[in-house]
């Protein structure tokens, strides 16, 4: 993907779809009575929102088309962070949450390192590396998330 436009149009696909499976996963903590775990997913689906709109005011593009779902270019023709989503069950429990969490997380972050390395365009692999970079700390946050609930 050689065209920044078109990188920033499946970005914003893949962030608001990640910032919709956290709010899932936020309700589904709600119900299980775990708060910790719900404000948690609560501020990574706000950041996912936060995280798109400043890449997008910062790298200046005003320009960023809206695709229809056959448009998009994902590497198995789904985005990245929902292949595998088969949505939240009401009673999905803390340590299932952590792991589709997490999941999802590593699918994004291989999708933008893959993109960092073949793009032959520098501004999107400046920016794919960035993101990548993003993903990397969501990984090992929900890394350490695992091991609390795993160990619970
Ligand atoms: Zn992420």
């Amino acid at each position: 993907m050689n065209d920044v436009e078109l990188f920033l149009a499946h970005s914003i696909e893949l962030e608001r779809e990640a910032a919709r499976r956290y709010e899932e996963l936020a309700a589904g903590m709600q119900t299980e009575g775990n708060r910790e775990l719900q404000s948690f997913f609560a501020r990574m689906g706000a950041n996912s929102r936060k995280h798109l709109a400043q890449a997008v005011a910062r790298s200046g593009f005003r320009d960023v088309p809206v695709l229809k779902s056959h448009e998009f270019r994902w590497p198995e023709g789904v985005a990245p962070e929902t292949a595998g989503w088969a949505g939240v069950d009401a009673l999905i429990d803390a340590a299932t949450a952590v792991q589709l969490a997490l999941d999802s997380e590593r699918r994004g972050h291989a999708y933008y390192q893959a993109l960092a390395v073949s793009s032959t365009d520098p501004e999107v692999k400046v920016l794919a590396r960035s993101f990548a970079d993003e993903e990397a700390e969501h990984v090992a946050e929900l890394e350490k998330w695992l091991v609390r609930c795993t160990a619970a």
